[in-house]
C-alpha cells in the first residue's frame, strides 16, 4: 500500500504518484511512513538516495515498498490524507485498478474537492465514522457535486447528513474489490464505527482511537470505550491506524506526564515533536506503537496507575475512566 499526501498544509508538498509515471515520489507522508516502519533506512538516507537508482524497476511500488518495509505490496488501495479545518484529517481512498474513490470523514467539502480536482477524479463514496459535524460537514456538498453515496452507522441514520447506505457492527462491505469490515466502536458517540481494510492492513478509527489517546466520552461509558479499544487491539500489530485529528503532540505531553519512565514513549514523543515542528502529520500510526505508548491502551501499567492513584484492583475500564478524566482536565 502506498500512502500519498496531498492538499496540503503549507509545509507539505503534493507530488504525482500515479502508477503510470516513472520515478519515485518522495513526500512527507512516505518519509513519515518510513520512520514509522522502523526501518533500515533513516530520513536523511532516504533523501540522499538518488531517484535515478530507483527508476527502471519492474514495479515502482515494489521498490517503494522494499525501501520502506511496506508489507502490503499487492494492495491497489492508495490512501491520501486531506487536512481539513484546524486539525481534522479526511482521507481519500483510491482504488488504482478501477479508479474508484471514497472519502472518509470529510469535515468540509472544499479541501476534498481540491484534492480530487488535482487528479481529475470523481467521488463515489463518503464514509462517516460518526455523526459529528467535523466529520460530516462536507457530506451534502460532496454528495450534490459528485452523486457520491453516503455510508454510516445504522445507529446514526438520523444524524448523518445524506446517509444512503447503513452499515452496522460486524457488517462486511466491498469498496471496489477491497473488503471492509465495519466495527462498532462506541464510546465517543454511541453510533461510532471504524472501517477496517484487512487487505491493506489499515483501519480508520475516527474519534475512537488517536495516536496516544482516545476520543472524549461524549455519549458512551469507559466500559464501552474499553471494549471498543480492545476490539481494535485484536487486529494485527502492524495494522496502520488512520485517525480523525492531529492531536498527537499534545497527547504525547499528557502521556509522558503519567508514564514518564516509558522509554518507547519518550522516543516516540521526541519523534512526534520533530514531525510537528516541520508540519508533518503523525498519520498513520500502528497498533504496536500505540500498545507500547498510548496510555488508554496501557490501563494495566503500574506507573500510570501510581501516577493517577488508581488502585491495583481497579478494572481496566475503571482505570480508563480515570485516565480520561485526567486527560480532560490536563
Ligand atoms: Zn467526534
Amino acid at each position: 500500500m502506498q500512502t500519498t499526501i496531498s492538499k496540503a498544509s503549507s509545509a507539505m508538498v503534493s507530488l504525482p504518484c500515479s502508477r503510470g509515471r516513472s520515478g519515485l515520489c518522495v513526500w512527507p507522508g512516505m518519509r513519515q511512513l518510513c520512520f514509522r516502519k522502523g526501518l533500515l533506512y533513516g530520513f536523511m538516507q532516504l533523501l540522499s538516495v538518488p531517484l535515478k537508482s530507483l527508476r527502471g524497476a519492474a514495479s515502482r511500488s515494489l521498490e517503494v515498498s522494499q525501501f520502506c518495509s511496506v508489507s502490503k505490496i499487492s494492495a491497489s488501495l492508495q490512501i491520501e490524507l486531506v487536512p481539513c479545518l484546524r486539525d481534522n484529517y479526511a482521507y481519500l481512498l483510491h482504488d488504482v485498478d478501477t479508479g474508484t474513490v471514497g472519502v472518509v470523514d470529510p469535515s468540509e467539502a472544499v479541501p476534498v474537492i481540491d484534492a480530487l480536482s488535482k487528479k481529475n477524479r470523481n467521488l463515489t463514496y463518503i464514509l462517516n465514522t460518526h455523526h459529528h459535524h467535523d466529520h460530516t460537514g462536507g457530506n451534502a456538498e460532496l454528495k450534490a457535486r459528485y452523486g457520491a453515496k453516503v455510508i454510516g452507522s445504522g445507529i446514526d441514520r438520523d444524524r448523518i447528513p445524506g446517509i444512503d447506505i447503513v452499515l452496522n457492527d460486524g457488517d462486511k462491505w466491498m469498496f471496489a474489490g477491497h473488503e471492509v469490515h465495519v466495527m462498532g466502536t462506541p464510546g465517543h458517540t454511541k453510533g461510532h464505527i471504524s472501517f477496517y481494510f484487512p487487505g491493506s492492513g489499515s483501519i480508520f478509527t475516527g474519534d475512537t482511537l488517536f495516536s496516544l489517546s482516545c476520543g472524549k466520552l461524549f455519549e458512551g461509558t469507559p466500559d464501552q470505550m474499553q471494549s471498543s479499544l480492545t476490539k481494535i487491539m485484536s487486529l494485527p500489530d502492524d495494522t496502520e491506524v488512520y485517525f480523525g485529528h492531529e492531536y498527537t503532540l499534545s497527547n504525547s505531553k499528557f502521556a509522558l506526564s503519567i508514564e514518564p519512565e516509558n522509554e518507547e514513549l519518550q522516543s516516540y514523543a521526541a519523534r512526534v515533536a520533530h514531525l510537528r515542528s516541520k508540519g508533518v502529520p503523525t498519520v498513520p500510526t500502528t497498533l504496536l506503537l500505540e500498545k507500547t505508548c498510548n496510555p488508554f491502551l496501557r490501563t494495566s501499567s503500574t506507573e500510570i496507575r501510581q501516577s493517577l492513584n488508581i488502585s491495583a484492583s481497579a478494572s481496566e475500564a475503571e482505570a480508563l475512566g480515570v485516565i480520561r478524566q485526567a486527560k480532560d482536565t490536563f
